[in-house]
This record gives structure tokens, sequence and C-alpha cells, in this order.
């Protein structure tokens, strides 16, 4: 036995051990300390750690029907990354033959550990669905689950950096972005390119989830929540930002209308070869669909030392919290609603292709059969007359000729002409 390999421990021993080695360490690679706040997040409105995990085995249990978590991805330090996948289930196909239907989104929370309002967001998009389930069937939300049950198979990673969050409960410090690594799970975008690191963002522990994931399941969209400014980040290849596809530059359009406060696009380079969840889940994943959306922004000006005020920059006060988190929902039904509607196009235009691939098909098939028989025929022919028959065969076709007398012919016309 490796006494070395993490996974044979408790988390608790791992997270203990991990604050113990800082500890020491503090001040030369960790800046632990706590930082000046302007305020400070009350958790009984925002979720802490412990609460998130509570709540999530909650919810998955109460409504097992339709939703269900799965706890084997952790991160560096072995704390569960939950994955909750909300779709109606009997509907997941045994037949390979019948197609799904349905569309595949995953939504990805908490990369930024600083960042919390985001994860809030994706309780209160549970909190609607829930409730949407539970009311009859006319409500506005009672009909916005079933449309989400019937054309949706949807992934919630709701904590990709449980670490972070660990960091910032015991520590205090809410500047703390990274995971228990230090590395930042969606660095790319803001970093310059000089400063290029030799090691893939993605190849960390906590992005396992993202490369299983995007490997087994077919996603037509992909969103990385964040907050600090509210942007929309979509994919493009050049300076055009329709070339990325127009589709794509209309649904971020969509989703800043859907919204009151201004959101700015950003398009972003695609041919630049990038580390991050973005990058990767466009690039190699071909994801379409795929958006780092920022949530929320100060309206207040900042602080002169950002560094020692975080939790202000990233997260409304906790007063504020549920009115900030009804202001930004409305960009999920937009997007179900887009989603629906393009994946719905896709089947039409696939089916309508096969359609005429068949009919060609068909075709090419009379043809060559025609082309076959007339083949056939041709050498029919060129045997009847080119083959000698032997001379016994043309005797006896002969004996076997029937001679018709004149005479007889002669008493045939006569009986024809005379009435
Ligand atoms: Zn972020």
């Amino acid at each position: 036995m490796n006494p070395f390999d993490y996974r044979r421990y408790p988390s608790w021993c791992i997270v203990a051990a991990f604050f113990l080695v800082t500890s020491v360490s503090k001040g030369t690679f960790f800046d632990l300390k706590p930082t000046v706040e302007r305020y400070l997040p009350n958790y009984d409105f925002y979720h802490n750690v412990t609460r998130m995990n509570e709540c999530l085995h909650h919810i998955s249990s109460q409504y097992s029907d339709f939703m269900d978590v799965e706890m084997r991805y952790r991160s560096r330090l072995g704390l569960s990354q939950y994955v909750l996948r909300i779709a109606n289930f009997s509907l997941d196909s045994v037949d390979n033959n019948t197609p799904d239907r349905r569309s595949r989104i995953l939504l990805s929370y908490g990369e930024h550990a600083a960042e919390f309002f985001p994860v809030q967001s994706m309780f209160h998009l549970l909190q609607n669905i829930t409730e949407g389930y539970d009311l009859p069937v006319g409500t506005y939300g009672g009909n916005f689950t079933r449309f989400l049950l019937k054309h949706f198979d949807l992934y919630l990673l709701t904590i990709a950096n449980p670490d972070g969050r660990v960091i910032i409960e015991r520590t205090r410090n809410y500047c703390w972005k990274g995971t228990a690594n230090n590395a930042d799970l969606n660095s790319d975008l803001e970093r310059e390119l000089g400063n290029r690191r030799t090691v893939r963002i993605v190849a960390e522990p906590e992005c396992r989830v993202i490369r299983d994931l995007t490997s087994k399941k077919h996603f037509d969209a992909l969103i990385s929540f964040h907050s600090g400014n509210r942007q929309i980040y979509f994919p493009t290849i050049g300076k055009d930002p329709k070339v990325g596809g127009t589709d794509v530059f209309y649904l971020a359009s969509l989703l800043s209308s859907s919204l009151k406060s201004d959101y700015t696009l950003t398009p972003v380079n695609n041919t630049v070869a990038d580390e991050s969840i973005f990058s990767y889940a466009t690039k190699e994943k071909k994801i379409i669909f795929t958006y780092k959306m920022c949530l929320w922004e100060s309206e207040e000006t900042r602080s002169e030392s950002p560094e020692k005020d975080c939790f202000s920059i990233f997260n409304p006060p906790s007063e504020n919290l549920q009115a900030e988190l009804k202001a930004v929902h409305p960009l999920y039904p937009t997007l179900f609603n887009f989603i629906h509607h393009w994946k719905e196009t896709q089947l039409y235009n696939e089916a309508e292709q096969q359609a005429k691939d068949k009919s060609a098909a068909t075709r090419r098939l009379s043809f060559s059969t025609l082309l076959f028989f007339f083949i056939m025929g041709c050498i029919g022919v060129f045997l009847i007359f080119s083959i000698r028959v032997p001379f016994t065969w043309k005797m006896y076709y002969r004996r076997q000729r029937r001679i018709v007398s004149l005479r007889s012919l002669g008493t045939l016309f006569t009986l024809l002409i005379i009435p």
C-alpha cells in the first residue's frame, strides 16, 4: 500500500493536513490572512459548503424522480464536486436506434472560490424547478418545470472548486479565487499570452469532471458562471464576432437582452491555443454554445485596495441577495427556449437530409437495376445469334416444324371470303 495515496484517507483528514502544512508555510506560498471587507456574507442567506452539501442531498432525495446527484468527482483535497442531473429518466433511451431528442446542457458553477453569487443562482434555479414540479399545469412555474423535463437533459456542476471555498471559510480571505493548488480554473481569458504556463489548467484534478462529462455526453451547450462584472464571453474565429456562428452570437445577445442590466458581449478569438475550461469546451470538445457568463457587478465604486476587499466586488450584500438572484433568473428560461428551438430545427434538417439521401440512393439503385437488365438483355441477344446450334438439333427442329399445305390455306381463304 502506498501511504502517500491521498485517496486512502477520509477527506476531512486531508483538509486538516492541508491547513497544518499551509499554516507552517503561511506568508510564503499562500496568503491566508483574513481580508478587510466592506461587508461579509451572512450564512443565513448564502450557503456555506456544509449547507450546500446538505441542501443538495435533501433536494435530490426529495425529488429523486427527476434529480440524481453524482458524487464520484473529487477535488485535489478529496472534496465532492457534486454533479446534479435533472431529467425525465424514463426518456433515457435503452435502444441506440432511437435518437434522444432532448437537448443536453452543462452548467458549471463555483470555479472561482471568491465568487459566491453564481452558486447561489444555481440554488435559485433549483428552487424554481422543484417548486414548479409541485405546481399544477397551467401555472408559469408548473409549465417551466414540465417543459424542462420534457425537452432537456440538464447537468449542473454545482461547485467545481470546493477546496477554494473551504480555504475562504477557514481563513476568511475573500480574495481567494484558486484551487488548493492555486490554479485559476478559468484564467486564460484575462491572462496575457506571453505569460503562458506549461501546465494545462484543464489537466487539474478539478477539471476531471469536465473532461469526463464532455467526453461521455454530447452537450449542445456549456455555460461557465462567474461574477465581478456583467459580461458574456463567446467563442469566435478571427475578429468578426459572427464568424464563430450567427446562432452563438444571437443567443449571447438574447441572454443579454433578457436581463435588465447591461451585459457586454465579448468575443474571444478562438484561434489562440488556450488551456482553460472555456477553450477546452469550444476547441477540443466542439460544444457549439459555449459561454463564460459573468452575472453580477457592484454598482458602487471599487475599493482603493481591491486585493483587500473582495467579497463586495464579486457578491451582493446578503440583504440584496434574493432581489439580485431574481434579476438574473430570466437568463435560464431564455437559454432553454432558444436551445430547444435550435435543437428542433437541427433535428428537422437532419431528418430532411436523411430523406434526401435515401431518395437519391433509391434513384441510384433503380438506374443500376435498369442498366443491369439492359446489359443482360444484350448478352442474351448476342448469345442467340452467335452460338452455333449442333447439326442433330437442327434436324430435330426441322422434323417438328408443321408443314402448312397450300391446299389447306386455300380452303381457309374460301371460307373467309364466302359469306
Ligand atoms: Zn470567475
